[in-house]
Parts: C-alpha cells; sequence; structure tokens
C-alpha cells in the first residue's frame, strides 16, 4: 500500500464527469455491448482531409520541433483575422496565446489572474470544468443560477447581487455547453456595463460561438459595449468547429498583460501546443473551403437538434428548453424521483436514472449535477440521425417502465 498523501486541493477535486462517463460508455462498447453513447461532447465528423493533409505535410517537411511558446505567427494571424471577420473586433497577433485546447485557456487563465479567495461568478448550469479549474488556481467559483421555467436565461440582477469586492471576473458561455442557450443582446450588454462598472474581466468561453440556428445572430459583448473589450478575454478554438478534438489547440485573445502572463504560465507548465497541431489549425483557418465544411456541418447539426429536442420534448415527464447552439440537450428528469426499476430499485437522482438507463436501456448521458443542475441529464446529439432516433425510443422505453 503506498504512503503518497494527495494535495488536499486535488484529493477534494471532482473527476471531470464527461471525460469519466465517455471512456466508461467507451469501454462497454469495446467490450462489444451495444450501447448508444451521448456522452460525448465532440462531433462525430472526421477532421477534414485538407486538415488531415497539412499535419502530415508539417511532419514531413520537418515542422516537429519547439514553437513560441504563444504558437506560430501565421495561426496567430490567422485567428486575428478569424476574430476580426466573426467579430467586428481588431487585435494584434501579439494579442494573442495558442494552448492545448480551449481548457488550457481557462486554466492559464486562472493561474494568472486569482489570488486565493478570489471570486468568479459562473453560470448555471455550467460545463463541468469551469468550477474545478478556477478552485485549482485558489479562486471560488461563484454560482449564479439560472432557470429552466425562465429557458436559463441569465438574470443581470442576479449576477450584480452576487458579486464581491472579492469578484474579479464574469465567466459567460453562449451557446452553452450544456444547455444550449445563447445569450441574447440585452443581456449581453447588460453584463457588460456591469463589468465596466465594477472593473471585472469579462471572459467569454466562445467555443460554440459557430453553431448556432435559426436566425440567431451570435455577437460578443464588445461589438455591443465597446468600452468592455479592454477588460475582455476571448476563448475559442478549433475542437468543435472543425471537428479537432483531439487536436487540442485553442487560443485566447485579451489584455497583453493578461495574454503575457498566461504565457508565462504555459512556458513552465506544457511549452507551446503541439507544432504539427498548429500547422493543422492553420489549414483550418485559412485554407480553401473551410468556412463551406463549417456550415455544412453546422446545417447537419441544427438538422439533429431538430429531431433530438422533438423526441425529447415528447417523452412524458421531460421538460426542455430547445438548444439556440452547440450539441446538446438538458432536460429536466426530476419527475421520475421517486418511481421504481421493475427489480424494486427507488430512483433518487439523474446519476440513479442514468445507472438505470445504462442498464437497462443501454443508452448514457451526462448527469446534470456535473453541471450544476442536478434535476438534469445531458444528451449530446454530435451522433447521426439514426442513432439518435434508436436511442431516444430505448430511453421512452425505459422510462415507461418505471413504476
Ligand atoms: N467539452 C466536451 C464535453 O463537455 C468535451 C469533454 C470535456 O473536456 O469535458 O463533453
Amino acid at each position: 500500500m503506498s504512503t503518497v498523501r494527495l494535495s488536499p486541493t486535488v484529493a477534494g477535486l471532482a473527476s471531470s464527469a464527461t471525460l469519466v462517463l465517455n471512456a466508461r460508455i467507451q469501454a462497454m462498447q469495446a467490450d462489444g455491448i451495444d450501447v448508444i453513447n451521448f456522452t460525448a461532447g465532440e462531433p462525430d465528423f472526421p477532421t477534414p482531409r485538407r486538415i488531415a493533409r497539412a499535419a502530415i505535410r508539417a511532419i514531413e517537411t520537418g515542422l516537429t520541433r519547439y514553437t513560441a511558446v504563444r504558437g506560430i505567427l501565421p495561426l496567430r494571424k490567422a485567428i486575428v483575422t478569424r476574430v476580426e471577420q466573426d467579430y467586428g473586433l481588431s487585435f494584434e497577433p501579439d494579442d494573442v496565446v495558442v494552448s492545448n485546447g480551449g481548457k488550457q485557456c481557462l486554466d492559464n487563465l486562472w493561474r494568472s489572474l486569482l489570488a486565493p479567495g478570489d471570486e468568479v461568478i459562473v453560470v448555471a448550469p455550467y460545463w463541468v470544468s469551469y468550477p474545478p479549474q478556477i478552485q485549482l488556481a485558489g479562486g471560488v467559483p461563484i454560482v449564479v443560477r439560472t432557470r429552466i421555467e425562465e429557458g436559463f436565461q441569465l438574470d443581470v440582477d442576479r449576477v450584480a447581487a452576487a458579486c464581491s469586492p472579492r469578484t474579479r471576473a464574469v465567466l459567460l458561455n453562449s451557446p452553452a455547453n450544456p444547455s444550449g442557450v445563447t445569450i441574447g443582446d440585452g443581456r449581453l450588454a447588460a453584463i457588460a456595463e456591469l463589468c465596466c462598472d465594477r472593473e471585472l474581466l469579462l471572459v467569454t468561453d466562445d467555443l460554440y460561438y459557430k453553431m448556432v440556428y435559426g436566425d440567431f445572430r451570435w455577437r460578443h459583448p464588445a461589438s455591443l459595449v465597446p468600452e468592455v473589450l479592454r477588460n475582455s478575454l476571448i476563448i475559442g478554438g478549433v475542437s468543435k468547429a472543425y471537428a479537432m478534438t483531439g487536436w487540442r489547440i485553442g487560443y485566447a485573445l485579451g489584455p497583453r498583460p493578461l495574454i503575457d502572463a498566461m504565457i508565462k504560465v504555459q512556458a513552465q507548465a506544457t511549452s507551446n501546443p503541439c507544432t504539427i497541431s498548429q500547422y493543422a489549425a492553420l489549414e483550418a483557418l485559412t485554407g480553401m473551403g473551410g468556412d463551406e465544411e463549417v456550415t455544412r456541418m453546422v446545417a447537419e447539426f441544427e438538422r439533429r437538434r431538430d429531431l433530438m429536442y422533438q423526441l425529447v420534448a415528447a417523452i412524458p415527464g421531460l421538460e426542455c428548453v430547445k438548444p439556440q447552439g452547440a450539441f446538446y440537450v438538458f432536460p429536466r428528469v426530476s419527475a421520475y424521483f421517486g418511481r421504481r426499476t421493475p427489480d424494486g430499485r427507488t430512483i433518487a437522482s439523474a446519476m440513479d436514472l442514468l445507472e438505470y438507463l445504462i442498464d437497462t436501456a443501454r443508452v448514457a448521458g451526462v448527469p446534470g449535477s456535473a453541471f450544476g443542475g442536478p434535476d438534469h441529464i445531458r444528451f449530446s446529439y454530435a451522433c447521426g440521425v439514426e442513432t439518435i432516433e434508436a436511442g431516444m425510443a430505448r430511453v421512452a422505453g425505459a422510462l415507461d417502465g418505471l413504476m
């Protein structure tokens, strides 16, 4: 028996539920079990060939050494150009740091920004890693809840009421993981004004900004309230829009002292993000045909969103806000709490219900407790329409079997 003693911070740290469950279901599938996996928060499309070829070219031409910690200049220029086109905001390449996924950008950020006990406003339901990352950096996540009855819309007064003299930042995610909800212009402007008034950093996790449906027009708050730009940090990445989750390339743009601090943290932690992946990301952002690829994938996600939402909403007892972006639904399932399984177990939580669905229906999602929404389950629809139809038919059948 090892006598290794863990740091108290890490001993109390939650595991990433999305990654744990995805690995568990993939292991079941590898064992030949026919289980439908709605856990994975990643596109099922292959990375486009032109991007893969750019990576192969990089290897074959010897672009395999360290790069600048902050990432290669052509990629940072491409990010600046993309942000100019899509956000209407101007940056210089030195305002950019490229990291191992949006996740490392956030980790660099909190380590650079927070003193012990500093607070960050996080909106629930939130992505699983937001609170643990803030805690790992010694900060305190202050969770502001949104309600399903209000379509998970952010109440700006509640955000203002949650601020204290220790508050350093507000973290927004629109479209949001896990709810798919977007933030409209009025609320964005009000949050931006609040951040200006109180000199808070406005952090936007924009990983899903290209994945919006219907006539929703995505905007960054600084396009509504320009003064907020000097205290804004933008986080983006190629994982979702270009089906490149495994390549691990994210980026951050913001005030230079903060970006320089994040580069210092990254230099001590990991050095540059993978050189080969950087050349692949450069091709993703600048190569011919990229916009059509993204448009095609987004159109397919919208078709799946329509189907998934319709099937979930048709199941008695499940309540769901129609997502306007990303690729998740987040139905409330608590109508089934207190019901009994055919073998006599009582469903007391979303996790119990999920275990029942995995055992009986062979369908998996992620329990809402991981996202600060304990009455919910997240189902990802980043999978084919046949899978969505089959999976939701199984869920409906299994829920109907509860007593
Ligand atoms: N963002 C994805 C998800 O929510 C990927 C897994 C993760 O890093 O949490 O499922």
